[in-house]
């Protein structure tokens, strides 16, 4: 087979790895979203300098590219035609640690980060349940968080600058170009980019974030934190560290039914918890089927829903009436945490015939909107009938949706962009965002248009400034089309 002038440039170029075997391109075709698409050539760069000749390759050649970290991300962020751009494998050290801040490279994984940071009493608090895997430049790039973010926030709130490439191959401290935010505020229209259409929830992931670029501490790391590599390539980050908490605690509430957890919601927001998680009966029974041991130890064995709470304060200063379970021991609490990250992947392990797809999986909304929103997306839910876990992160209103759809059935494709389509028409009328963590991708592309109607000219101003020549990550945020590569189920 003869080999293309981009792919013996790619080899002359660069120092990292290239790959281009059948076999080699198959493990990038997928992330954990429901799609696929075989990219043309994956690159694991060594260093900056690979990255800048990157990025002069593929606009040379026309051909897109599409950053990589741990490959977790569920809309199909990190997929893509062209070349794909693997940190994980080089780019993945800790440059520079201080008390209160350290550089990182984005391949970094978030668990071997928080290991050695933990040596020093430190750690980067943003955590997604896929802590073991995903990197920072991915949790930047999706600004994910997770049970803690009523605490601690997004990764946005914690990161303080991002060393970057964009289209003109220079790598630059984003957060000292002040020029290039005067560029591009120069370009915006004040009050389309910092008012209309803004959803009123605790989190929020979709389109880009402008709402603050004529603020006066404005920063264009904000700007770029969620912006799924569609901008340019992060190539280290500064995150803002955390000293660990001198104390910890956890109860857990037994509930019989959602709606009655539901209703404690509120109560116990009040209390300062940093964490509320809701636990339906479904990840309970997941649990369970993984260790029934530790699901009675925690006096759920005959619970229809749960809330597991964690503070930062000691458990003698809480009062808890109607707890079934509590502890003050850091270790236990980490270990629930655990096995609470482990349900997502147990749920996908016991699937046979019906899958768990993530398709309306990361929705957020007013708080006070949560009881009647979920009547309607259970009535939805049997409609398609395709019921299955409803759980995560209630604090914040914002809760993982798990429909169990049968993948064998016919024009399963259309099913399930019908039942997106009535969902996302769902979140929007109660003035949700689609995306609270985990981005908009292709997923959610089509429904951005939806969320964001009168902010998409400024969100175009932002893409052409970033990107002119269209070739970083395609397709993602912003889309003409509605692209839905399904990936083969059966
Ligand atoms: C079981 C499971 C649990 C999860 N739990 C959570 C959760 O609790 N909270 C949450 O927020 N998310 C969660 N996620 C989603 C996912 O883990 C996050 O979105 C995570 O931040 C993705 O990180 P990654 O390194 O895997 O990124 P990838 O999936 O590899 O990429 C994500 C995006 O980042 C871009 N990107 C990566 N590196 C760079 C770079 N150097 N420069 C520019 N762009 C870059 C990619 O192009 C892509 O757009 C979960 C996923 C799974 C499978």
């Amino acid at each position: 087979m003869s080999v293309s002038g981009l792919e013996k440039k790619l080899r002359t170029h660069i120092e990292g790895e290239v790959f281009s075997s059948q076999k080699q391109l198959q493990a990038y075709c997928q992330d954990e979203s429901i799609f696929s698409i075989e990219p043309q050539y994956v690159v694991s760069p060594k260093h900056t300098q690979d990255v800048i000749s990157l990025v002069a390759l593929s606009q040379e050649y026309k051909t897109p590219i599409t950053a990589r970290g741990g490959g977790t991300g569920v809309a199909g962020q990190s997929i893509g035609s062209g070349l794909i751009v693997d940190f994980s494998t080089h780019m993945n050290s800790l440059l520079d640690l201080s008390t209160n801040f350290a550089w990182v490279q984005p391949g970094v994984i978030l668990e071997e980060l928080n290991r050695k940071l933990h040596l020093q009493g430190l750690f980067f608090a943003p955590d997604p349940g896929s802590k073991k895997r995903c990197s920072i430049g991915g949790m930047v790039s999706t600004n994910a968080s997770g049970p803690h973010h009523l605490f601690y926030g997004n990764t946005r709130d914690n990161i303080l600058d991002l060393e970057w490439i964009g289209h003109d191959q220079k790598m630059v401290s984003l957060n000292q170009e002040k020029k290039t935010l005067a560029g591009l505020q120069a370009l915006m229209d004040r009050n389309l980019a910092t008012t209309s259409s803004i959803p009123d929830v605790a989190k929020n992931s979709s389109g880009y974030y402008i709402q603050n670029i004529f603020s006066q501490d404005a920063k264009l790391s904000d700007v770029i934190c969620g912006s799924e590599g569609t901008l340019g390539l992060i190539s280290s980050i500064q995150c803002r560290l955390s000293p660990l908490p001198k104390h910890r605690s956890f109860a857990a509430f037994s509930f019989s039914s959602v709606e009655e957890a539901i209703e404690k919601v509120e109560e116990l927001k009040s209390t300062k918890a940093s964490a509320i998680e809701l636990i339906d009966l479904w990840i309970l029974e997941a649990l369970k089927s993984k260790d029934e041991r530790m699901i009675e130890e925690m006096g759920l064995a005959h619970a229809k829903a749960s809330l597991w709470v964690e503070w930062e304060e000691e458990l003698s200063s809480l009062h808890l009436p109607s707890k079934v379970f509590s502890t003050g021991n850091a270790d236990m609490i980490s270990s629930i945490w655990n096995f609470r990250s482990q349900s997502s992947k147990i749920i996908h392990a016991l699937a046979k015939e019906r899958h768990p797809l993530r398709c309306i999986e990361d929705a957020c909304l007013p708080l006070a909107k949560l009881p009647e929103y979920i009547k309607e997306v259970e009535e939805l839910l049997r409609t398609f009938d395709c019921e299955g876990p409803m759980f995560g992160h209630v604090g914040d209103g914002h809760l993982h949706i798990n429909p169990q759809i049968d993948v064998g059935q016919n024009q399963l494709s259309q099913h399930v962009q019908k039942l997106m389509e009535e969902f996302y028409r769902i979140v929007l009328s109660y003035g949700g965002s689609i995306s609270g963590e985990h981005g908009d991708g292709m997923l959610r592309a089509p429904y951005v248009r939806k969320q964001w109607a009168s902010q998409l000219d400024q969100f175009a101003v932002v893409k052409n400034f970033f990107d002119p020549f269209c070739q970083f990550n395609p397709g993602k945020i912003i889309t003409e089309g509605n692209d839905f590569p399904l990936k083969a189920y059966t």
